[in-house]
């Protein structure tokens, strides 16, 4: 049986990540899930609270987004509008994508990378599997979701501390 433990899990969303932990944690590069994570699904628009951590994020690290939306014009806007390596249709728990990104990274291993998302089962697994760092955020407050939902994501956390 697979063990699920995030290296970091955040009581907040992605801008309640403390980059300077990260850093001095000795985290060089880091790999975005997409949806819920950056930006709320479909929206195509990132928040002004977002792309500040974000603008803070890219001065510090190699940053990219590793994300299983199928939706390739999507994507295509997505790498548009935040102008950062993206790999969408990525199937994660599955590990091609990120080593495909960690490639591009400047002479980066994978314990040096940050896999930062919001879903125990394909963000954290997929970066536990490639062997990066992982770090489980809530998605993002500037999102509403339905009741059951949020439930679910507490039973995942629940499971995840036990
Ligand atoms: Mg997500």
């Amino acid at each position: 049986m697979v063990i699920l433990r995030p290296t970091y899990l955040i009581n907040g969303d992605v801008t309640d990540i403390d980059l300077h932990q990260l850093k001095k944690d000795g985290i060089r590069g880091l790999i975005f899930d997409l949806d819920s994570t950056l930006l709320a699904p479909h929206s195509g628009k990132i928040t002004p609270e977002v792309a500040e951590w974000l603008r803070e994020a890219r001065e510090m690290f190699e940053v990219a987004i590793v994300s299983n939306n199928k939706r390739a014009k999507y994507i295509e806007e997505v790498r548009v509008l935040l102008q950062m390596p993206i790999i969408g249709h990525a199937a994660k728990p599955r590990r091609w994508a990120f080593f495909e990104i960690l490639k591009g990274f400047n002479n980066i291993k994978p314990s040096e990378v940050a896999v930062i998302g919001d879903r125990p089962l394909t963000d954290v697994l997929g970066g536990q599997r490639a062997g990066m760092k992982t770090v489980l955020v809530w998605p993002l407050k500037s999102m509403s979701e339905p009741k059951w939902v949020t439930m679910m994501r507490k039973i995942e956390r629940y499971v995840i501390k036990t």
